[in-house]
């Protein structure tokens, strides 16, 4: 259901160039070295290394052996050494180092001399192909990965990742800090809007400082200090007919945190479409709501044909909401979103969560595909985006999150 790329072949094919490259070039001539000094040589960084030395494929190092090339390399980048060396300070053993492709156990370890122009390439084995988790993610995310429905292979998947949310307010401030601690790999946030004082209250992305920032400048800023293993999408535009196809292709998953009729309508329809799995989450006052629509079980339309009318229904501006129930609700979107990663558990598929926080209940009502639905049922009559706003007979209003 989720489309997890499988990066093998290319890591492969990376560094077997990397490495081809190497044998096609001649080693530095006697002549050319600068015996007895410190020479110079280019190091090859595989990508899991690559986040440490600025997405350079190559850096320059200084060294007359191996030992001191990797000690410059931690100097210029601090950090370097720890991916490479186990506790007892001793080169880990998933860790191949080469010179001009000769792995150095079969030379001189890490004694082995150097001359100057000499490649020297750092490689991590790749486990199971996918993208490797650095000793340093398997600390950071170790109490996922020590769970066995997660594991190894699970982290993987959740690194590979890409998620959209819609919104970068109330519900969507913890999904996307729940996401990008867990490290999904691609976090994309939309939203046109700027942090408004009355945010504050509840939008935990955004703190005093930020207020007339735009949010998802903001929204990016909160989530790299969380973990800057994240790569944060920001789509600073409001969601139309026109663009939701564009933003919203490239995601695995779309998260909803609107918190006006015209854009769920429109989400609910862009990622039936696409077919994409929508978790979509609602709060007002001190109720809240939650579900996840699979394309082809079910969407927003089968639940609620129609809008109701405009005004019928008051916005968390008009009405209010407690800010501590966006993380309840938030908090259960972002767990339905890593289930569908992991492809671990029951979706909230066909069941609609209330939450009623004044008494304290939960409860869970079913829901269904409705064979008469425009959309999603056997007839459909809307095969393509609308215009949302006649639809809602209102506009879209300035802010589109909760
Ligand atoms: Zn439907």
């Amino acid at each position: 259901m989720i489309e997890v790329v499988d990066v093998s072949a290319q890591e492969g094919r990376t560094i077997e160039g990397a490495l081809q490259k190497e044998t096609d070039r001649q080693p530095a001539g006697a002549a050319g070295a600068h015996e007895g000094g410190t020479m110079t040589v280019s190091v090859y960084i595989p990508t899991p290394f690559r986040h440490l030395v600025g997405n350079r494929v190559h850096v320059q190092a200084r060294g007359r052996t191996v030992r001191d090339v990797l000690a410059d390399l931690d100097r210029q980048f601090p950090g370097f050494r720890q991916q490479l060396f186990g506790p007892e300070g001793k080169l880990a053993t998933h860790i191949n180092v080469y010179v001009n492709q000769v792995e150095i156990g079969t030379l001189q370890g890490e004694e082995t001399p150097l001359r100057e122009g000499d490649e020297v390439a750092v490689i991590p084995a790749l486990a199971g192909g996918a993208v490797a988790l650095t000793p340093e993610m398997v600390e950071r995310y170790s109490r996922h990965i020590i769970m066995p429905q997660v594991g190894s292979a699970g982290q993987r998947k959740i690194m590979e990742a890409k998620v959209l949310i819609i919104g970068a307010g109330g519900l969507g401030s913890p999904v996307a800090i729940y996401l990008a601690l867990a490290g999904v790999g691609t976090i994309g946030l939309v939203d046109f809007d700027v942090v408004d004082r009355s945010n504050l209250q509840r939008q935990i992305l955004h703190q005093d400082d930020d207020v007339g920032r735009p949010k998802v400048v903001s929204a990016k800023e909160t989530l790299l200090a969380y973990n800057p293993y994240v790569n944060v999408e920001t789509h600073e535009t409001p969601l139309t007919s026109d663009n939701a196809f564009d933003i919203i292709a490239p995601y695995d998953i779309v998260v909803n945190g609107a918190d006006n009729f015209a854009t769920r309508y429109l989400v609910n329809d862009a990622c039936y479409l696409l077919k994409k799995p929508l978790v979509d989450g609602s709060i007002l006052m001190f109720d809240g709501q939650a579900t996840t629509y699979l394309p082809g079980r079910g969407c927003y339309r089968c639940l609620y044909p129609a809008p109701p009318p405009p005004g019928m229904v008051p916005s968390c501006a008009e009405a209010g909401v407690l800010g501590a129930m966006c993380a309840t609700i938030g908090s259960i979107q972002a767990t339905e979103v890593l289930k569908l990663i992991l492809g671990i558990g029951e979706p909230l598929v066909n069941r609609l969560l209330l939450y009623d926080a004044l008494a304290l209940e939960f409860r869970i009502v079913r829901i269904r595909r409705d064979p008469n639905c425009p959309l999603c049922g056997d007839h459909p009559t809307i095969t393509q985006l609308i215009d949302y706003e006649a639809f809602c007979g209102a506009p879209f209003p300035a802010a589109q999150h909760a």
